[in-house]
């Protein structure tokens, strides 16, 4: 990139990708600083919602995830006692969506994606091991720290996107507090051959129970026949060596669905869950997006889909501001947007799914069950339903707020 940045991306998760790749499609000098030596691998996020893909089609993202990712029209909130409660179909709001599906790819098979196509942009730079430190600011411009292997290199630039992920070192460096809280089991997820149609599962299904909720994902992994992805809580008082030793995985595997065989396991990880929102988005010219704004649990899979929306919504904004077309106040109304709708309906909504899960009193169980019974036997509550956890009652009610 010749010209120097006119925005600084920290971090090259998805949602740094795609912001920078929405500001030098439009043609806007963008450098991108990440940390670690290249895209990171470890097992994360996987399912897309409709708007997310939208969102990604003019990009020509959905395409080419379509041609490994799996199609999942259909999925089940389950209890482990009872069996199927609901099963859902998304094809039923065809009309309100090319993807009347969710869509599952790891998200590191994600992040190539973008980061090809951002690499073909003239307007954009990424560079690997440099982990932003520190950063200042003026009335004019950003001046960013970063540590790399050959020592401390500074850039400056007009904006900063913080999408360095959960433990934002831009948002530290902003004076921004996380607020909320995090819970206290920890979720173990592991990955296996075993075929979960075979015991009537659909390709995503939550599953209830009072002692060990799990969820349950199909991931296309290398190709066909793929891999199944299962998740489920660890209590605190267990440890992570415990917790993630062959034994304890085939104990809990077993338990969730018994079979005669052990368990082929081809993954397996430990994570620590929030719910946390950045008391702002924006603090002069830094602003946060993804991650860095804000977290959640995962059951619902609202985390990467929140920061898909917040990358386009932030990139199309900063690029008009960028380009003189509108004044920094136009940043204010993406803070306004993603803030509030991360609030209302992504923390809302992944808190009741997995309190929803986990509920331990057998009237809670009952009361749950018969509400999500009675939702699924009328359209319009089967609608309601599927507008909110596709996330597309999301995206309207951000587009509202002016
Ligand atoms: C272990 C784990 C498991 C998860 N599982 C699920 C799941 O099952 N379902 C679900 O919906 N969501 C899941 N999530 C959440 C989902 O993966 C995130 O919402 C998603 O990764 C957000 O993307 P992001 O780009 O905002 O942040 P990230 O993907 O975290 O990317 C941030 C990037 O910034 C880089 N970085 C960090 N600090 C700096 C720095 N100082 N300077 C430069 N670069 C920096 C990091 O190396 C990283 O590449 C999981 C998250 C984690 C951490």
């Amino acid at each position: 990139m010749a010209a120097r940045p006119q925005v600084i991306v920290a971090g090259a998760g998805p949602v740094g990708l795609l912001a920078a790749l929405v500001l030098a499609k439009q043609g806007v000098p963008v450098l991108v600083l990440e940390a670690e030596a290249g895209l990171t691998l470890d097992l994360r996020a996987g399912t897309y919602h409709p708007p997310s893909l939208e969102m990604m089609a003019p990009y020509g993202i959905t395409d080419e995830m379509h041609r490994t990712a799996i199609k999942v029209p259909r999925w089940q909130i389950r209890d482990r006692r009872e069996g199927v409660i609901v099963e859902w179909d998304v094809g039923l709001i065809k009309e309100l969506t090319p993807y009347p599906y969710r869509l599952h790819l790891e998200q590191h098979r994600l992040t190539p994606i973008i980061l090809s196509r951002l690499r073909a942009c003239p307007a954009a730079d990424v560079r690997f091991s440099h982990a932003v430190t520190n950063f200042e600011q003026t009335p004019e411009k950003v001046t960013v720290t970063t540590r790399t292997p050959g020592g401390t290199e500074k850039f400056e630039a007009q904006w900063l996107v913080g999408a360095d992920g959960g433990r934002s070192t831009v948002r530290h460096c902003m004076g921004v507090a996380f607020e909320g809280y995090t819970w206290p089991e920890r979720f173990v997820v592991a990955s296996t051959t075993h075929d979960f149609a075979s015991h009537g599962y659909t390709m995503n299904a939550y599953v209830a129970d009072p002692e060990e909720w799990a969820a349950v994902f199909k991931m296309p992994d290398d190709g066909p026949p793929g891999m199944w992805r299962v998740i489920w809580p660890v209590p605190p008082e267990e440890t992570e060596e415990t917790a993630l030793e062959d034994a304890g995985i085939e104990r809990h595997m077993q338990r969730f669905q018994p079979r005669p065989a052990p368990y082929p396991i081809k993954y397996r990880g430990i994570y620590r869950v929030h719910q946390r929102v950045a008391a702002d988005f924006r603090a002069g010219r830094a602003l946060l997006a993804g991650d860095a704004a804000h977290l959640n649990n995962p059951i619902g899979a609202f985390g990467l889909n929140g920061g898909i929306h917040d990358a386009i919504n932030l990139g199309e904004k900063l690029a008009r501001v960028c380009r003189g077309e509108a004044d920094a106040g136009l940043l204010d109304l993406y803070v306004r947007q993603r803030r509030t709708v991360n609030l209302e309906y992504v923390q809302e909504h992944s808190i009741r799914n997995l309190k929803r899960l986990a509920a331990r009193s057998e009237t809670e169980r009952r009361q749950n069950f018969d509400d999500l019974r009675r939702a699924a036997s009328t359209p319009e509550g089967t609608r309601e339903f599927l507008l909110v956890s596709s996330m597309i009652a999301s995206v309207r009610r951000a587009n509202a707020i002016t």
